[in-house]
Formats: C-alpha cells, structure tokens, sequence
C-alpha cells in the first residue's frame, strides 16, 4: 500500500483541493483526516467550479473512494448541502463513493451559534472566526461532550445522550451569553432533516481500510489549512482547533497504524492570510490591492478579501519541517507574470537580531522581513508545461526558492485549471 499526504505549508489556501484534485487520478481512495466545514477547497474541472468544505476534493474522480475521517467535525447539515449541490452538477455520490467514520463527532446546532456570540463577545479583540462552529466543536470534542455519528443508529440512546449535552450547554448558551436556548424539538427536527439522510453514508471504517490494505490500495490523505495554522505548531493563539499536520493523517483518517510514503506540501508562490493574527511580510495599499486583484485573494468560505505580502522563506522552511514535506508543489506562479521585480523575505529581523528561523509565535509581532529582489519575467506563463520551457527568470525564482525551503519542488502550477500543472 502506498500512502501519501496533501498537506498546506503556510497559512492555508494554498491551492491544496486543486493538487489533490490533479493528483488523486494516481490513488484509490481520498481522506479529509481533521477540520471541517471552514475549509474551502477550490477545484475547476469537467463538471465546473466548486468550493468544497467539508466533502473531500477526491469526490470527482470515478473509481476513487471519498472518506471523512474521525478527526474531521462533522457538521449534518453543511454536509448535507454540500452533498446535494454536488449531485445537482451531476456528479455521483452513492455510499460507495462516500464513507464517512462512525467514529467522527458530529458538530452541534449549538456549534455555530457559540462561535458568534463569542466573536461578539470579542468585538475588536476577535480572533477571525469564519463561524462554522469549528472551536465549539473541538473544545467540546475534547471535553467529550459530543455525539459520535455511529450513535445516530440508535435513536432513543442517541437522544438520551443528546438531551444531556445540551442541558449542559444550555447553561452557557442562557448564563454566560443571554441567549436563547436549544429545545428538544430543534434537535428533533434537526435530526430528520440533515442527520437521517446522512446514515447510509456512516460506517465502521475498520473493514474498508483492512479491504485497502490487502487490495494494495493507494491512499491519499487531503489536510486542511496550513502548518501555521496547526493547533500545537502554528502561531497560537491564531490558530485552528485542529492538526493540520501530515503526521496526525492517519490518526484523523481512522487507520493510525498506516505510514506515510509522500507528503506533498503545497506552498503558494507568494504569501496569503485570513483573518488575525501577526503576518511579518504584509503588504498594504495599492501594491496589496494588485497583488489580491491578479491572484483573486478572495476567501472561498467568507469571500472575505485575504491579506497579502511576498513569498516568505522563513515561515515556509519552517512549514516545511514541521510537515515533514518529501516535495512541494508550488501554485499561483502565473499570479506574478505582472510584477518587474519580485520580493522574497528570506530573513526575520526580531529587534536587533537577524534569524533564518521562524520565530516563537508571541515574538512575530516584533519580526520585520528581509527581504531580496528576484527579476520578473514579464509574460503570461500559464500556456507552458514544461519546466525548461519556462522563461529564464521564472526557472530561477523556483530554483531560488527551493534553495531557500530545502525541499524538492515537484510540481509548479501555471493557473487553476487541471492540466495548468509542469511536473518536473
Ligand atoms: P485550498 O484551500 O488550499 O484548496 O486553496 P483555495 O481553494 O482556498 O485557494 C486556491 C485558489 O487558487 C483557488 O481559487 C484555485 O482555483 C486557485 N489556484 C490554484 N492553483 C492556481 C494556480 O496555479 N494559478 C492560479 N491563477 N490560480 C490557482
């Protein structure tokens, strides 16, 4: 069996759906292993454009089996949406196609509700939720204070269960927030309409993974967000609720015995940020509102305008480690075909000293990039496909860039679509 890992090396958005999209023609099955509907993963191909959230970017392929693992929060009723606006392009979603983990807690009405009052709680010391309920759900995960999505089959224990979860949130949602509480009927109702026609997609996974191991199967583990993301290595506290390293993959996807092969960190060929939190190489004004233009830095989820700065070599070295990359594939390359010269922040200035190494995150707020100019090449690049091909500057902005990373990069992508890919 042969196993490898998508995952993003910066701060998310990386490009991951479109490289999973590539590159799962090559694997059985696709795994989305932590996170959840605040992912939006961009794909462009035979069937349109589609920003996924929660379902995994595998799900186009034919022969390819789509799993949402145990790690991933499980929110019914997006799925459920996402589901049907899948089919409606016609693509074909049976429960062959679709596992999702019996083990995977589902996230909770109350999930989403939290996540806003305590944005609004924040004001203008916000963290920048996209308020999908996403640390509601993990920090009651943790607490063990959800529901497994096996335990839907069992309806009288499952409301039992339930019914005690949500006296107990209740006291925070009325106490601590003033807001109104969650009834019995809503989760009754909630029940039937987005959990229900969820069952034939649920399951033990223990089997299937047992049926890919002896079948030799090719798994492909598809990451959310970014290292600096990460709940244990990111810039905390400005972080997800979650692991989006590739070392937790198999731990997420329901088959922590397995190994990785391959991990592909996908790095974009500048820098990109949503929402708060210290980003060292920002740029602001009109040279920011052109780069987001030409790259349509626009959220997938929030359609929130992102923040923009130069290619930054310390945080991707840094990304790249904590990964444990074997290759990168570096996207958006077309996306600087307009810029005379290119900046890379290859050093951090943090108060009077000079590091190439990413700092410990409360000191990010002091770091200044130092930065070098690379020459543009001036001409549109997403036609080429072939790396020699290239033109001389664009070659030598990859080959700079691998040298400061240290880390072989594989693929360079040319523009959103499938086939706007040079594999070297
Ligand atoms: P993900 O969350 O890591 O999958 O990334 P997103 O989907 O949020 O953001 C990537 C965006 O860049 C999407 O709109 C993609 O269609 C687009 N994209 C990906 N690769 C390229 C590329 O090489 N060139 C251009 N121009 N767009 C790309």
């Amino acid at each position: 069996m042969s196993n490898c890992a998508i995952v993003g090396i910066n701060w998310g958005d990386e490009g991951k759906g479109r490289m999973v999209d590539l590159i799962s023609s090559d694997y059985d099955v696709v795994v989305r292993y932590q996170g959840g509907g605040n992912a939006g993963h961009t794909v462009i191909n035979e069937f349109g454009k589609f920003a996924l959230h929660l379902l995994p970017s595998g799900i186009f392929r034919e022969g390819v089996v789509s799993v949402i693992g145990n790690g991933v929060a499980v929110d019914p009723e997006s799925l459920l949406s996402e589901i049907r606006y899948v089919r409606d392009k016609g693509v074909s979603l049976t429960p062959d196609k679709l596992k999702i983990s019996s083990r995977a807690s589902l996230l909770l009405p109350w999930h989403k509700e939290l996540d806003c009052l305590e944005e609004q709680r924040l004001a203008d010391k916000k963290f920048g939720s996209t308020k999908q309920g996403i640390a509601p759900f993990y920090s009651d995960k943790y607490q063990k204070k959800t529901v497994l999505a096996g335990e839907l089959f069992d309806e009288k224990a499952f409301f039992e269960h339930l019914q005690g979860i949500m006296e107990w949130k209740n006291l925070t949602i009325e106490k601590v927030y003033g807001a109104a509480p969650t009834t019995m009927e809503q989760l009754r109702e909630w029940y039937d309409t987005c959990c229900v026609p969820l069952m034939p997609f649920i399951g033990d996974l223990d089997d299937f993974y047992d049926t890919c191991k002896q079948q030799d199967k090719k798994i492909m583990f598809e990451a959310q967000l970014g290292s600096l993301r990460d709940i244990d290595y990111g810039i905390h506290p400005y972080t997800t609720s979650s692991s989006t390293i590739a070392a937790y993959a198999p731990i997420g996807a329901g088959a922590p015995y397995l190994k990785l092969d391959e991990i592909i960190g996908v790095v974009k060929a500048y820098s990109t940020c949503v929402g708060e939190g210290p980003f060292t190489v920002e740029w602001f004004g009109e040279e920011a509102d052109k780069l987001r233009e030409h790259g349509g830095e626009y959220g997938a989820k929030t359609g929130r305008p992102r923040r923009v700065g130069s290619f930054d070599a310390v945080a991707t070295r840094y990304g790249v480690k904590v990964q444990g990359a074997t290759a990168i594939a570096l996207t958006k390359l077309d996306v600087l075909s307009y810029m005379d010269k290119i900046p890379v922040c290859v050093k951090y200035k943090v108060g009077d000293r000079t590091t190439d190494r990413f700092p410990f995150p409360s000191l990010l707020a002091q770091s200044e990039p130092v930065t070098e100019y690379l020459p543009g090449w001036g001409c549109d690049i997403s036609p080429i496909r072939r790396f020699e091909d290239l033109p001389q500057e664009a070659q030598d902005y990859v080959l700079f860039i691998e040298k400061q990373i240290g880390c072989y990069i594989k693929y360079v992508s040319v523009g959103p679509e499938r086939d706007s890919i040079i594999i070297r």
